[in-house]
């Protein structure tokens, strides 16, 4: 099954504790990318500017990512620059240059048309509704954002949260754009708008909860001693779970194939953090995803046994 992302293609500024990068590749569209070549044939759509050169697309044709919707215009790249602290859950935007996403108009080819799965990946909530106006073939859409959108285009955002199947958002977003106090009463509030019906909270460090009517299920993060950039984590998770979706069938209805779904997002946001950027998945292989999920699964299962309780 095909998979459509637009989302943000973007050249990164990132400090933290143990480095940075002055001007890497970056981008909400271009990390999921990455992580969904895993498994299905991906198109990327948006806007790049002549300052994104071929080393750029090369990163891409290497994992097979079909950049045939990605459109080169006259003008500047997004650019994004963040640093973050000890505390890597949490980041300083310290520029966001929207460049040629400023006057762009999605005009999908019939072949991102025709796509069965589609990731509104984090832009503009405006681009994000036209795309999936366009989308008609889509069986399964989910959608990523950030406080940034909900911050300054609120309405545009909850009407595109309405187009979708499933929402993916860090937790405390999930609870801006609700103003409850807590995610779990977030996400039923989200559920109750009769979009999506399933939802993700992302929660960084500590890992991601699915939501749905019926269920719920949480992973923690794959353990890690040496976590080098958090950027683009939440995307490659995003990836790594649409993409096992649409291997899999393309649709959010099988609870097991979504938690399994949930595992494969988590072991390639893990490889995603080990280095700056995209560089530890853009050389990632197959195998070493496998291996990954495997160990997670290790980690996160446990059988009860009755045991005689006091009291
Ligand atoms: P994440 O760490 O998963 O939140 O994603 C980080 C990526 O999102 C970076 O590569 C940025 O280029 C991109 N990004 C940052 N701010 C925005 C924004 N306002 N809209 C779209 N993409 C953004």
């Amino acid at each position: 099954m095909a998979v459509t992302v637009v989302g943000s293609i973007a050249f990164d500024a990132v400090k933290t504790p143990f480095g940075e990068r002055e001007r890497m590749l970056g981008g909400a569209a271009v990390h999921f990318a990455l992580a969904a070549s895993f498994f299905d044939e991906v198109r990327v759509v948006g806007p790049v500017g002549d300052d994104f050169g071929e080393a750029e697309f090369a990163v891409l044709g290497t994992r097979g990512i079909d950049v045939s919707d990605v459109e080169r215009v006259p003008g500047e790249t997004f650019f994004w620059a963040g640093e973050y602290g000890w505390d890597l859950n949490t980041r300083e935007t310290l520029d966001t240059r929207l460049g040629v996403f400023e006057t762009f108009e999605p005009k999908l080819s019939q072949a991102a048309r025709d796509s069965e799965v589609l990731f509104l990946a984090n832009i503009q909530p405006d681009i994000q509704r036209a795309v999936r106006e366009q989308c008609t073939g889509a069986r399964f859409a989910a959608l990523d954002s950030m406080n940034l959108w909900i911050d300054i285009a609120r309405d545009s955002l909850v009407s595109a949260i309405g187009s979708v199947d499933c929402l993916v958002l860090n937790d405390a977003e999930l609870k801006q754009l609700t103003n409850k106090p807590n995610m779990i009463k977030a996400a039923r509030e989200i559920l109750s708008w009769g979009g999506p019906s399933a939802i993700i909270a992302k929660q960084g460090e500590y890992g991601a909860t699915l939501i749905t009517k019926q269920n719920f299920f949480s992973l923690p993060a794959f353990p890690l001693e040496d976590v080098v950039d958090p950027t683009g984590a939440g995307d490659t998770f995003a990836g790594g779970f649409v993409g096992y979706l649409a291997a899999n069938g393309g649709s959010g209805d099988d609870e097991q194939v979504l938690r399994r779904a949930m595992a494969y997002g988590t072991a390639l946001a893990s490889f995603n953090v080990e280095e700056f950027g995209t560089e530890r998945v853009a050389r990632l292989t197959g195998d070493e995803v496998a291996a990954r999920v495997r160990e997670l699964g290790r980690y996160t299962n446990f059988t009860d046994t009755p045991v005689a309780l006091r009291g």
